[in-house]
């Protein structure tokens, strides 16, 4: 989608640090970490938020899944633990409107989130 920040960075318009990418994914390091390890997974195509995700796209879902496993292996968080966050319109806390999901490790995060 145009004017659409993560989807510039999903398309290479606008540079990132690069975690992890292929033909439907971008995963990319947060440029403002709030953990040791603070990647986003992004589809490249277009959805507003995690509302937007239907039945035919639970494939993708699951991929981005995988990709975060894989990634958090890499990353050497998978021992000790780590969150994964798809944070959802305002009271959400959701910042960019294009879904993605917060790979975070490294540290130990507190429950309920605050
Ligand atoms: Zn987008």
């Amino acid at each position: 989608m145009e004017n659409c920040l993560f989807c510039k960075i999903a398309n290479g318009e606008i540079p990132s640090k690069k975690a992890y990418e292929d033909d439907t994914v971008l995963a990319f390091y947060d440029i403002e970490p709030q953990a040791p390890v603070h990647v986003l997974i992004v589809p490249k195509k277009h959805y507003t938020s995690v509302m937007d995700i239907e039945s035919a796209d639970q494939a993708l879902l699951s991929h981005m899944i995988e990709i975060a496993q894989k990634l958090a292996k890499e990353l050497g968080v998978s021992k000790d633990g780590f969150r994964l966050v798809i944070n959802t319109g305002e009271n959400g806390g959701q910042s960019v409107p294009q879904l993605h999901i917060h790979l975070l490790g490294g540290r130990k995060f507190g429950w309920p989130a605050g």
